[in-house]
């Protein structure tokens, strides 16, 4: 069966190693008779996998001792609640920096818990580039700092981070989570949807430094509570089963593939195939995000006319190119490459822009 080239932004392409090994374990998950969805959360083959997947998110993420790896459901679009509802005081300030359409969620669900202060913004220039963030701006009375660390939707990257240690640093990973290495204590809380880089969706990973736990309010609903999903190894109520096991999976591949050195080096190649097509095409292929700030996970581009781009989206699809479309709140073309795209799609891809340009 030939794979599709699927470049959708999320749920998106899974390696094709964890799909077979899951299909191999389908119906029987390590000889218990049972699928691993069908297996209770409390036995020992179940308790098992949940384990790894945190000791493998340890090891690859380099998670220092003094933070939590929790799962929650929800979504990323959650967090955009958890984080104020647990970590925002009466009294202190949350700041935001805008990047893109889910740091202005983010900001809204924010402002529905308490005070907030917008810390940087590229808005007016339709979020072509990571605004400027000024750390001597920074409030006294900030509870955190929150940044989207890839706009998926603007294709715009931080390629590195405000080190402020007075305020909290918290990051929606949600897009490029696994995609290199990452220094874990330059952040306080980290959160992912794992529908791009991490497996399927259904789990949301937030990995949290212990001190700040003793922040959430004992009111808050306990489903809502990070302290719950702490205290309880995220095994309060019944967890995402499935889900989990293939982020292990998923986890696993990563680990074989020589960790987020080896996977940042083959993003980084991954990305310049597109952008040197892009760069070298005299204006045929116009990049949306600038330079120093482009994705390594989504390539945003445009034709140099509507019209132009719709039929590229044509012609590319009766190619068989999976999810071109750029996200429907502002159209254009978009290639997601995250981890699991192989080399080889994306060199067909490039191929295929080549190919439009000269015929056109
Ligand atoms: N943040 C970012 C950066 C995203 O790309 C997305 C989803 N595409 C979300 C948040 C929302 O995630 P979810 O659908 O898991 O709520």
């Amino acid at each position: 069966m030939n794979r599709a080239l699927n470049f959708n932004a999320g749920p998106a392409a899974l390696p094709e190693a964890v799909l077979k090994e899951a299909e191999k374990n389908w119906l029987d998950f390590n000889g218990t008779g049972m699928a691993v969805m069908e297996l209770s959360h409390r036995s020992k083959e179940y308790q098992a996998v949940h384990d790894k997947s945190i000791s493998l998110l340890k090891k690859l993420l380099s998670i220092p001792d003094d933070y939590e790896v929790l799962f929650i459901q929800g979504g990323a679009s959650l967090q955009f609640s958890m984080v104020p509802m647990n970590l925002l005081s009466k009294g202190q300030t949350a700041q935001y920096v805008l990047s893109g359409s889910w740091s202005e969620k983010a900001l809204k669900e924010a402002n529905k818990i308490g005070k907030t202060f917008i810390a940087a913004s590229s808005k007016d220039q339709k979020y072509r580039f990571i605004p400027e963030y000024n750390e001597d701006g920074d409030l006294d009375n900030a509870a955190y700092l929150h940044i989207t660390s890839n706009n998926t939707i603007y294709g715009t990257q931080w390629h590195s981070f405000p080190s402020n240690e007075k305020t909290p640093l918290i990051a929606d990973m949600s897009s490029d989570i696994l995609s290199r290495p990452l220094d874990m204590s330059n952040f306080d809380l980290i959160y992912a949807g794992a529908q791009k880089n991490l497996g399927p969706s259904g789990v949301t990973v937030v990995i949290i430094r212990k001190e700040l736990l003793e922040k959430s309010s004992d009111e808050l609903p306990s489903m809502l509570n990070y302290n719950t999903y702490a205290k309880n190894n995220s095994l309060y109520n019944t967890p995402p089963t499935l889900a989990i096991y293939l982020l292990t999976l998923v986890l696993e591949w990563a680990d074989k593939e020589g960790g987020l050195e080896q996977i940042e080096k083959m993003n980084e190649e991954k990305a310049k195939i597109l952008y040197d097509v892009i760069d070298e095409s005299d204006g045929f292929y116009l990049g949306h995000a600038l330079k120093d700030s482009r994705s390594r996970m989504n390539v945003t581009f445009n034709l140099h006319n509507e019209e132009a781009s719709k039929d590229f989206l044509h012609q590319a699809k009766e190619a068989g190119f999976v999810g071109l479309g750029g996200h429907r709140s502002i159209g254009g073309c978009r290639a997601s490459i995250y981890n699991a795209v192989p080399a080889e799609h994306v060199q067909k891809l490039a191929e295929f822009m080549k190919a439009f340009k000269n015929k056109n």
